[in-house]
């Protein structure tokens, strides 16, 4: 046994590393310790989940962005491109389709769009849970005021998902100009401190971006112990600063993803439509590095080629029902099965058993 192994049995084990180790780990994992990383992880993601892979229908409801993150498609100062926003009448009628094809989450993202005003979200809200009261909504909208997290929570959404990005300080502000490293860390406390089940996560293969960074989100996210952690490699996008740059790798995100499964090991961990961009059977790759969340698209058809964030996004010219079909021959051809359910985390899931 040499050293890494001892690692990654440590891992496996106890589920924590010191920021030494895990620069050790990245910087010596063979083939064959992958390997064992990755079975480690599938094995821990099996002892919270079993083989279960949830289901979170996305709708991509506004590409409008106030921000300007140099790597996002959607960013304010990308002219090119062609903006759109869904009405609450619109976005009703995914979650409608979402759910008679039985979807019980709803993710319901945009850019960070004033036009949504706390009003506007809190009656998108409660108009969705009125119709369908099993199923969970899930946010990604950015950076809000304290008093609107609070104000969505009550409306009935549960779940907030706002990725950190990078936990290298400097990295951050370089990629985006204008916001606060602090204060996006800050929301992902408070959303935790308000009850929700958050979800933060990072992007892998920023330009500048090193081991030593990618071990700060490792650290981060042990830290804040999220209930979902989003992972997917960077993407150029022709119409951004950086869109002449290297795409992140599959090998260097899988990693990534079963370190989170290792050292957060009761999250829920998607495999992201990044993974499934660069290699046709990345998502699925994901799944078996410790994955165990996927997230069809619902937004209607049309709008699709619009929400693009990077280039070459998949599934942009399929109706929803294709796409839950296509997703469950991929998760099938990994030895794992479809859960339709609302999917909570192991320890609401264990909240709500109690009030059953
Ligand atoms: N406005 C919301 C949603 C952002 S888009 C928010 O601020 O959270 C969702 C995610 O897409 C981002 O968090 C980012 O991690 C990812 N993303 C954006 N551009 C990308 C790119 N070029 N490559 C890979 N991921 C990207």
């Amino acid at each position: 046994m040499n050293s890494l192994d001892l690692l990654l049995d440590k891992l496996y084990n106890t589920n924590e590393l010191s920021r030494d180790e895990l620069i050790y780990v990245l910087e010596n994992l063979d083939e064959e310790h992958t390997q064992k990383l990755f079975d480690y992880a599938r094995r821990t993601r099996d002892r919270y989940y079993g083989n279960k892979v949830y289901m979170r229908g996305l709708i991509e409801f506004s590409n409008i962005c106030r921000m300007n993150c140099l790597y996002c498609g959607i960013r304010a100062g990308n002219s090119k491109a062609e903006r759109y926003r869904l009405s609450e009448e619109e976005i009703f009628e995914c979650c409608r389709e979402g759910y008679a094809l039985g979807y019980r989450t709803f993710v319901l993202q945009s850019g960070e769009d004033p036009w949504y005003t706390a009003d506007r979200v809190v009656s998108i809200i409660a108009r969705i849970k009125k119709s369908f009261p099993d199923a969970a909504i899930t946010l990604s909208i950015g950076e809000r005021d304290d008093d609107e997290y609070r104000a969505f929570f009550e409306a009935g959404a549960e779940r907030y998902l706002l990725r950190h990005e990078t936990a290298s300080k400097s990295l951050y502000e370089r990629l985006h100009p204008g916001a606060s490293f602090d204060n996006r860390r800050r929301c992902l406390w408070v959303l935790k401190e308000i009850g929700y089940q958050v979800g933060a996560g990072f992007i892998v293969g920023l330009p500048g971006q090193t081991k030593q960074d990618l071990v700060e989100d490792l650290l981060f996210l042990k830290q804040l112990n999220p209930h979902m952690i989003g992972i997917g490699p960077f993407i150029p996008h022709k119409e951004t600063p950086l869109g002449k740059e290297k795409a992140g790798t599959v090998e260097d995100t899988l990693v990534m993803v079963a370190l989170a499964r290792l050292l957060v090991p009761d999250c829920l961990l998607p495999a992201t439509t990044a993974m499934g961009t660069l290699h046709p059977r990345g998502r699925e790759l994901a799944l078996m590095a410790g994955a165990n969340v996927v997230m069809p698209n619902l937004s209607p058809v049309w709008a699709r080629p619009k929400y693009e964030l990077y280039q070459n996004k998949i599934c942009i010219g399929e109706e929803a029902a294709h796409c839950r079909s296509c997703i469950e021959r991929r998760i099938n051809s990994v030895s794992m099965e479809v859960d339709m359910g609302r999917g909570d985390h192991y320890k609401f899931r264990q909240k709500r058993d109690k009030f059953a």
